[in-house]
């Protein structure tokens, strides 16, 4: 039996008959416009040779147009009371997998082993839990599986941070992260209503293609991604500032490493060119505790 899962009736009934009801604590807002997603899977480029990773399945409305597209695709979802629900609205198509887990403990480069061939082109396409963007973002840039691209559901400023131009004033810490791995762009956007229920924000669509190798070089890629992150700290403040307290270096040093990479103490961190960020984050590097990897670590840019 096929479910049309944008009918809201029918999503209601279906849930109801499996007890379920939405946790807004796990960004659970189901996509009910029925436009979005075959628009989004056409758009991932995804072709009947490829395979797909999806994060989030929720019932499946987006799982159900890659899996008539894809050779196969494996969907990771964290809610167990869904894997019933997935079951059902799942049951006809073949190609398709739920994997019950968090995606932020899931080994990437593992699942990819386990579950396609070797050689076969992995693309990513999900609805993103909001509560999680940027972790999951940075955990897949990082996990060294070569994906083919990205197409990725995030509310409408997440978007418009991940594809703003490095020096305009909608980039953020994580902007660089992202652009230092891959090229980004905005496709479409989704007003709220396109959900069941409704969330506070609208959504866009957003496409990120791996580049093959980052835009400039760094003597420590980890260091970089937490000096662009310390930079964008005090956002109203200079970057020095940020980079102080976010480093846990003297303000003098940090002073010493802007003149050395030829930038202005005063610069903020908006301002600097991804060269220009990587040439500060190679002079900051050992000029304190922190700034030798040895402090707490940062996690994820947001
Ligand atoms: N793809 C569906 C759609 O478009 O209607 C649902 C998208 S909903 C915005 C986000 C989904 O991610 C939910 O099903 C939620 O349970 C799941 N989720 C939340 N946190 C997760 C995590 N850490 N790992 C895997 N799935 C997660």
């Amino acid at each position: 039996m096929t479910y049309d899962l944008t009918d809201v009736n029918v999503l209601k009934n279906l849930l109801s008959r499996h007890g379920f009801t939405f946790s807004k604590a796990l960004g659970q807002n189901f996509i009910t416009d029925p436009a979005v997603c075959p628009k989004m899977a056409e758009l991932s480029g995804i072709t009947g040779d490829d395979c797909a990773i999806e994060i989030g399945p929720g019932v499946g409305v987006l799982t159900t147009e890659l899996a008539k597209r894809a050779k196969k695709v494996v969907s990771i979802e964290l809610d167990r009371r869904l894997l019933p629900v997935l079951a059902r609205t799942l049951e006809e198509y073949r190609n398709a997998e739920v994997v019950c887990a968090d995606v932020l403990k899931t080994d990437l480069r593992e699942l990819v082993k386990e579950h396609f061939a070797p050689g076969d082109r992995v693309f990513v396409c999900a609805n993103l839990p909001y509560y999680v963007t940027s972790p999951i973002l940075m955990h897949l840039l990082e996990s060294g599986v070569p994906f083919a691209g990205l197409t990725l559901m995030v509310q409408k400023e997440a978007g418009q941070r991940l594809t703003a131009p490095i020096g305009s004033r909608d980039a953020g810490a994580v902007t660089y992260a992202v652009q230092y791995y891959a090229e980004s762009r905005m496709l479409f956007e989704v007003g709220r209503s396109s959900y069941t229920p409704a969330p506070q924000v609208d959504s866009c669509v957003v496409q990120l293609t791996p580049r093959d190798k980052p835009p400039v070089e760094v003597a420590d890629e980890a260091f970089f991604f937490r000096t662009v992150k310390a930079a964008f700290s005090q956002r109203r403040k200079t970057a020095a500032n940020g980079l102080s307290s976010g480093l846990g270096l003297p303000k003098d040093k940090v002073a010493e490493a802007l003149v050395a990479a030829g930038l202005s103490p005063s610069v903020r961190a908006e301002a600097l060119t991804m060269e220009e960020m990587a040439g500060l984050a190679d002079k900051l590097r050992g000029k304190g505790p922190e700034a030798r990897g040895q402090g707490p670590g940062n996690g994820p840019a947001d």
